[in-house]
């Protein structure tokens, strides 16, 4: 097996950027769903901890509300309840019953749901699934299901942030989604010693030692194809062969660049039809002091928030945020390589809109915009201590990912855009050629790109034996 990589190392979105003594992971920080990872690593014949050591983060993380109040998310639920008792009657009796919806409903996913491809509108009606499906409250939004449990604001955005890792709004993602707070609340956050990219690097590992050889910097311009058959590939140095290909690489990008047009399962409308996941601005700072109001994970919320999600996704309000939520990751907090002594590895994101207008002085002015928020919140001078900067924003993500319109994250995962309705797999027009990643079933976020990558072997599998 060959895997081709266009850049200069393995993790796509998990890469890493090193200057000055200071580590940062890209992408990724927050690793969460500490059970698929084990199952991933067990079907290669391995534990996570036989590749990297993991420390679970208490607290899980920090929220900075727009008006100063600060509250931390605890390992410890009780914790947790007696906070919410605090921000609203009998806040921790409605936490706990929404945490067992959440526990159950995620329970089902990943027995019944998840791990699953879905190919046909019939795959829908498998009885099992449908008596199953009947308790999952897809047709609901995460927003009314949460404002049905919790009153105040506060309550509701914790609660609610998480789905900013599915690339999706409050409003625009079902309800099923609620399952957010059960990864977050009862599974933990958790910290791979060494950063994210160690999951990357411990994959990468894994492959060699089944046999793959990974080539770097060899980007693939051409999937070769024969009437309904893949042949091979051709990148800039080479052409393979090949008895079967599994693309990673943004979908958008691989259909429609790297296929002829009667070999792409969907066209360039389809594209254009689907809601995108936002792109981000990101700003990898290291400074030459520490600022403990951070932790590890670090959340801003604005009060009004739906400004933010109105720029990211309605067309016709796209543009860069006025006053943004944003969030911030140290892993210096954590970690002591991940900068030098007495310094802190800052990680700034904020969610953009793919596709709107980028340039160096939109990027700059947003950076110290941002920054100066920051330092307001917490009351410390922050510029005034950067050792390094770099920005990575909407034309990186096309240029270094091959994104489509920018997108960091791919698809949104609205109702419309949720299992059968991702895009599929399997090729509909090509029988040897598949597709895994964040674009597909079940979507956004490392373990849910390592079940994409579960599903598409058992596929593989089964194809190779109807040969
Ligand atoms: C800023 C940011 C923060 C995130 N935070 C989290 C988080 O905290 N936790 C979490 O679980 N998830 C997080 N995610 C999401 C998660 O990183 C992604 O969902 C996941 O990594 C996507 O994996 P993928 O394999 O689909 O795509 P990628 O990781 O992008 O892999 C695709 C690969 O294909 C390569 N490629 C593209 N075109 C070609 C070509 N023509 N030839 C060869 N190679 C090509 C790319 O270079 C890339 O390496 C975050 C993402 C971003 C961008």
């Amino acid at each position: 097996m060959q895997v081709f990589e266009k850049n200069e190392m393995v993790g796509g979105r998990a890469s890493y950027h090193q200057d000055k003594g200071f580590t940062f992971d890209m992408g990724p920080s927050w690793y969460l769903m500490p059970d698929v990872f084990e199952r991933f690593y067990a079907d290669c014949g391995k534990r996570p901890q036989d590749l990297f050591q993991l420390k679970r983060l208490d607290p899980s993380y920090r929220i900075y509300f727009e008006g100063g109040r600060m509250v931390d998310i605890h390992a410890d639920l009780e914790r947790n309840f007696h906070l919410f008792d605090e921000l609203e009657p009998d806040g921790a009796s409605k936490l706990q019953s929404y945490l067992d919806s959440a526990k159950q409903i995620y329970e089902l996913a990943i027995r019944d749901l998840l791990y699953r491809d879905y190919r046909r509108f019939t795959d829908l009606l498998d009885p099992k699934l449908m008596s199953q499906g009947r308790k999952v409250p897809i047709f609901k939004s995460l927003e009314s299901f949460v404002n049905q449990h919790f009153q105040s604001d506060e309550a509701r955005k914790i609660v609610e942030y998480s789905i900013g890792f599915l690339g999706g709004s409050p409003a625009n993602t079902p309800a099923f989604y609620h399952i957010m707070s059960h990864i977050d609340f009862n599974l933990g956050v958790w910290y791979p010693e060494g950063g994210m990219r160690k999951v990357a690097s411990s994959l990468a590992e894994m492959a060699e030692g089944f046999g793959a050889e990974i080539r770097l910097d060899e980007e693939v311009e051409r999937i070769n194809v024969d009437k309904r058959w893949v042949e091979g590939i051709t990148t800039a140095k080479d052409t393979y062969r090949a008895n079967a290909v599994v693309v990673n690489a943004d979908y958008a990008h691989a259909e429609m660049s790297m296929l002829k047009p009667e070999h792409r399962t969907y066209d360039q409308r389809y594209w254009e039809k689907r809601t995108l996941a936002p792109s981000a601005f990101v700003a990898y700072v290291g400074v030459d002091t520490q600022y403990k109001e951070l932790a590890h994970h670090t959340l801003f919320l604005e009060k009004d928030w739906s400004e933010g999600f109105d720029v990211i996704f309605d067309p016709t309000k796209a543009a860069w945020p006025q006053n943004p939520s944003y969030y911030v990751n140290v892993p210096s907090r954590t970690d002591t390589t991940a900068a030098p002594k007495g310094c802190d590895t800052l990680f700034i994101l904020v969610p953009l809109a793919p596709d709107i207008e980028d340039s160096e002085a939109l990027r700059d002015k947003f950076y110290l915009k941002i920054l100066r928020r920051l330092e307001k919140t917490i009351g410390e001078d922050i510029i005034g201590h950067v050792v390094t900067k770099r920005i990575f924003c909407l034309t990186d993500f096309a240029r270094r990912y091959n994104a489509f319109k920018g997108t960091a994250l791919g698809l949104t995962h609205t109702m419309r855009q949720t299992a059968l309705f991702r895009p599929a797999h399997r090729s509909k027009k090509v029988e040897n050629l598949f597709y895994t990643g964040q674009y597909c079933h079940p979507g956004i976020g490392v373990p849910m790109t390592l079940i994409s990558s579960t599903i598409v072997a058992d596929e593989v599998a089964s194809r190779s034996r109807g040969l």
